[in-house]
């Protein structure tokens, strides 16, 4: 009794909400996700996103559930139209365990399972795939499937949709006509994906695979004679501890052309947020980068593009972090004047095993922090009476020198503007909301007050 509701949907908007759900875990797992939306295709388009976006999830999770290592890739493209309609692709690839070819058929069959073991290890209930068939079968298409043994699996198909006229996205002008880029990464898809996205935006684009070929073609732009050099877009996972030495080589360059350069993070690593305006880079942007977000930033519209976390989904287990001793629990200052939000993250405190005293604003907080010593404050930025800013002043006015309470701002507004004033302040770190009892375990990990999750 499948009927499908097609409606105008904006695809693009759609398909990089869905990648982003799976991102954040796969990123959490070390996995590469890459999303390509072949530039020039059109955002607006009729179809049916619930059957889509169910299918598209259900191929996306089991390629995260069936790769250890390596990527993931999502590809959308027209490849042609037919009475009037446009064919678009569809590509999951990944290069996870891959499906012996004796299963390949059957893995469409309801309940069926390539490798029985792997539903001890990875859950599941061998019906994904059998209904994914039936909704792609349904909206006019074929669900197809290559694999390699091993080497990892592409599920592919092609339905047809029709273009809403006029909504093709045009790529916004460049200023600068003669402004070059430069990306580098570790990941070659991930990088030429990215470089296809600026150079559709009119930017000359350069890539250089890894830290050394990195500065090497660095050096050659930013010296040659040729287009300015305005922007390097660097992987976080080429310099884990390069940073500053990138930042010294781009220092010794001169003004003139000295690019500017931006951060691909990943969304499960923005706890490093002040690290990254420490280390110099003007702004970051996450993987896998939305064509809008790349557009804004590149003209400079917007400086920070901040990640909203999104919580992991059941697929992924919650690594629960042991207390730092055997000692008491540390005791920890919720500074925060919604009930509901003090609820919640006063239920995630005491789970991961702390103590947890609540201020209702800041006046409260400096009273408390008079009192007691704690081993974290978590200040809410905007209170009444007093705003966690003041508060925060107060209390460092308060300690002097010493400086010793940790203060992790949470703020709803993620601009870096605000990032900044919380360090101004005083404040050591920063969790934008909506907070989620990992944000909250990793940010007690890194200050010491618990101890790593254990997995
Ligand atoms: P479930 O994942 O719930 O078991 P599915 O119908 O989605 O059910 O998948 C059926 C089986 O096909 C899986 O159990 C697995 O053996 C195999 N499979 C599906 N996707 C992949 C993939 N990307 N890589 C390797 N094997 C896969």
């Amino acid at each position: 009794q499948l009927e499908l509701d097609p409606v105008k949907v904006n695809l693009r908007e759609m398909v990089e909400e869905v990648v982003g759900l799976i991102a954040f875990n796969a990123q959490a797992k070390g996995l590469e996700m890459v999303c390509r939306y072949a530039p020039g295709a059109p955002d607006l388009v009729v179809c049916d996103p619930n059957r889509l976006r169910q299918v598209l999830t259900n191929l996306l999770n089991n390629a995260y559930k069936f790769t250890r290592t390596g990527h993931i890739y999502l590809n959308v493209e027209p490849v042609g139209q037919k009475d009037g309609q446009l064919n678009m692709c569809f590509q999951v690839t990944d290069t996870g365990i891959g499906i012996p070819a004796p299963q390949l058929e059957k893995i469409f069959d309801k309940f069926t399972q390539a490798d029985t073991s792997t539903t001890r290890r990875f859950g599941g209930t061998g019906l994904g795939l059998s209904i994914s068939r039936q909704l792609v079968h349904l909206m006019g298409g074929i669900l197809q499937v290559e694999s390699l043994d091993g080497e990892g699996s592409t599920f592919a198909f092609t339905i047809p949709m029709e273009e809403v006229p006029g909504t093709l996205q045009a790529p916004a002008p460049v200023d600068e006509a003669d402004t070059a880029i430069l990306v580098i990464s570790n990941h070659e898809l991930g990088c030429e994906v990215l470089a296809e996205q600026v150079r559709h935006l009119g930017y000359s684009c350069s890539t250089a695979l890894g830290y050394q070929q990195g500065l090497k073609k660095l050096d050659e732009l930013a010296m040659g004679s040729g287009q300015k050099l305005s922007y390097i877009l660097v992987d976080q996972d080429v310099l884990p501890e390069d940073t500053p030495l990138l930042m010294d080589f781009l220092d010794r360059l001169p003004p003139e052309s000295r690019p500017r350069s931006i951060l691909l993070t990943s969304l499960s690593s923005m706890a490093r947020e002040k690290d990254i305006v420490q280390s110099g880079f003007t702004s970051t942007l996450t993987k896998p980068v939305r064509p809008q977000n790349l557009a804004q930033v590149l003209a400079g519209e917007k400086l920070f593009e901040i990640p909203t976390p999104s919580l992991p989904s059941e697929a992924v287990e919650v690594e629960l972090p042991i207390p730092k001793s055997e000692g008491p629990s540390p005791v920890i200052l919720l500074a925060e004047d919604n009930p509901f939000n003090q609820k919640v993250a006063t239920g995630m405190l005491r789970i991961l095993g702390c103590e947890v005293d609540v201020a209702n604003n800041g006046i409260e907080a400096l009273d408390l922090v008079r009192q007691k010593d704690y081993a974290v404050v978590f200040m809410d930025c905007q209170m009444p009476e007093m705003d966690g800013y003041e508060a925060t002043e107060r209390i460092r006015q308060l300690e002097g020198p010493r400086q010793a309470t940790t203060i992790i701002a949470m703020t709803a507004n993620a601009l870096s503007g605000d990032r900044q004033a919380c360090f101004d302040v005083g404040m050591d770190d920063f969790l934008s909301k909506p907070i989620t009892k990992a944000m909250l375990s990793d940010m007690l990990a890194k200050w010491e007050v618990l101890g790593q999750p254990v997995g």
